[in-house]
């Protein structure tokens, strides 16, 4: 007997249907001889809805009730799912994260977990009950105002409690399979992984693979708490994400684990920088005030007879505005000729770790994607990461040739995305 932490996505309890279904599996569980936690998120398009009415009500949602708006919609999924529990002859208690012990700082809308104490959770189990937590919200330990811990927080929810209550496993259900090797809907071939560790899930998280919430790796990481990530749509085994076999590991093992794409970023050059000390650190750290997080940044050499040189980096596309405007401010000061702006990039990485023991994977995916006829606009890399950033109407042909070419195809297709939404 063990406890296991279950998370449900949106996609997995969109309507009544989905919830009893759900209480199903929870069901199982509990019968197989387990404890059995549960973190649910709000159902369907819930939270995307009730954002929506908010900017209806006003421009700028003050960020504490907008808080305790959303977290209104994973309340409603945690106390159907505790009825549809309860129907099926067993006893369910929901609790909302403050309930649960989930203590947060008190940042809103990205509130960072910094305790948990699930006293009420582990008397529920003890009492035999299976306990039902609204996922991605907690409690401010400072203003004891209620946080939400950002959007896809459900899952950083569920390894927490995982942690606290030194479960054997923190299983998350959505609606795919498992960790592919590439997006389903733009490979169809993509292989499913039967394992993949806490390394090279990280990368796949901040590279735009959307299957995990990146904080969620980083916390099952630190905890070393196994995820098996699956779907609540069919029976089958998903992906383990955990440190690598220690046996296995010169067994044959895939140099690449997969290729994650993204289309969030937006890239920003600065034209004519003189090239003198100190230059780059007045950008930067102008941009660093705002808050806004960099991702990749490339300086040219200076040409010659200028003596000038150009600077280019990409954020996410939401702050673009936010970036340009701050640095316009700074054309004189620094005295650079002009400013470009082009959200019409995507991100294309390569990741694995079997990359630090092979040489030639650069050239090969450089190779595969010139005979795709994609053009790199920049290049950036890790230990086991490789990223490019192309045109956006090209990131599906590159994710594809890269995948062709490293051998990731499966024979047949595997892949079925059951709700559509990978949540
Ligand atoms: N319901 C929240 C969201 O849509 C949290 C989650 O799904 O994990 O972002
Ligand atoms: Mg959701």
């Amino acid at each position: 007997m063990g406890v296991v932490v279950q998370k449900y996505g949106g996609s997995s309890v969109a309507d009544a249907e989905g919830v009893k279904r759900v209480a199903q599996r929870i069901v199982d569980a509990k019968r197989a001889g387990n404890d059995v936690v549960v973190v649910v998120s709000a159902m369907g398009d819930t939270t995307d809805e009730l954002i929506d009415l908010a900017e209806q009500v006003t421009p700028l949602p003050p960020p504490r009730e907008l808080d305790m708006l959303l977290t209104a919609g994973e309340r409603i999924s945690m106390a159907l799912l505790a009825m549809a529990v309860g129907n099926l002859g067993h006893e369910a208690r929901s609790f909302t994260g403050s309930q649960a012990g989930v203590i947060t700082d008190s940042v809103h809308g990205k509130a960072k977990i910094i305790d948990v104490t699930p006293g009420r959770i582990q008397r529920a189990l003890d009492e035999g009950a299976i306990a039902i937590v609204a996922g991605f919200q907690g409690v401010s330990q400072d203003t004891k105002d209620i946080t939400t811990l950002g959007r896809g927080g459900s899952d950083t929810t569920a390894v927490a409690l995982a942690a606290a209550l030194e479960a054997d496993v923190c299983e998350i259900y959505s609606d795919v399979d498992g960790v592919f090797t590439a997006d389903p809907r733009i490979v169809p071939t993509a292989r499913r992984r039967d394992r993949i560790s806490y390394e090279e899930m990280l990368e796949m998280a901040a590279c735009g693979a959307k299957i995990l919430h990146l904080r969620c790796v980083e916390y099952a990481r630190r905890y070393q708490i196994p995820i098996h990530v699956r779907s609540s749509f069919s029976k089958l085994t998903g992906t383990w994400i955990a440190e690598p076999e220690q046996e296995s590991e010169d067994m044959e093992q895939a140099i690449i684990a997969g290729v994650a794409h993204d289309r969030s970023e937006a890239k920003i050059t600065v034209v004519g920088v003189p090239d003198k000390v100190g230059e780059a650190a007045r950008i930067f750290e102008a941009l660093a005030e705002t808050g806004i997080n960099l991702d990749m940044i490339v300086q040219n050499v200076s040409a010659a007879a200028t003596n000038l040189t150009d600077i280019s980096f990409t954020l996410p596309r939401a702050d673009g505005q936010t970036a340009m405007a701050t640095l316009a401010k700074l054309k004189t000061v620094v005295g650079f000729d002009s400013l470009l702006y082009d959200d019409q990039i995507g991100k294309v990485s390569l990741i694995g770790a079997g990359m630090r023991s092979h040489p030639g994977i650069t050239a090969k995916f450089f190779t595969a994607l010139a005979s795709a006829g994609v053009n790199i606009e920049m290049i950036s890399t890790s230990e086991i990461r490789i990223s490019v950033i192309v045109d956006e109407s090209q990131v599906n042909d590159a994710v594809a040739a890269a995948h062709a070419a490293f051998e990731l195809d499966a024979d047949q297709v595997e892949a079925v995305v059951y709700g559509g939404t990978g949540r």
